[in-house]
């Protein structure tokens, strides 16, 4: 059943926060962390309603690496879903945010919300533009030096 009540303007419903940080968690089952042993699962929710998760995938080559949340983000790119409204993230054994590359990348596809999954308690719920301060944003691509 789709859950039409909304928490703010273009933030997910209570429903579509519980799915997102569900699809997170379940995709931190297949990350791919031999290196790190920090195993982490995203999951963005798209404008259109769809979940699409993703893992972090390491490398030998440490700087390979690509964190779950962008992995999500690419996944949900690729698959023609470029309007993005929120992300979930689930680590451990600590909860984190996004890192600021990840950050910048959930910006470029307009995520507006983060939650951050907590075992045994409610996720945190942050605004990305408080986690990203002044981003830098294609607008300035737009800008002419004097
Ligand atoms: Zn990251």
């Amino acid at each position: 059943m789709r859950d039409r009540r909304r928490t703010a303007a273009g933030a997910p419903t209570v429903a579509q926060r519980g799915a997102l940080v569900r699809a997170a968690r379940a995709a931190r089952s297949a990350a791919y962390a031999p290196y790190s042993g920090f195993a982490v699962g995203a999951a963005v929710l798209t404008a259109s309603g769809a979940v699409v998760a993703g893992c972090n995938v390491e490398n030998a080559s440490y700087g390979l690496s690509v964190c779950a949340e962008r992995v999500a983000v690419q996944r949900a790119v690729a698959e023609g879903h470029r309007a993005l409204v929120a992300v979930a993230v689930a680590s451990g054994p600590a909860a984190a945010p996004p890192c600021g590359a990840c950050r910048q990348v959930l910006l470029e596809f307009g995520v507006r919300t983060v939650l951050v999954d907590r075992p045994g308690r409610a996720p945190r719920v942050l605004a990305l533009r408080t986690l990203l301060g002044q981003p830098f944003e294609p607008a300035a691509l737009q800008r002419r030096l004097p």
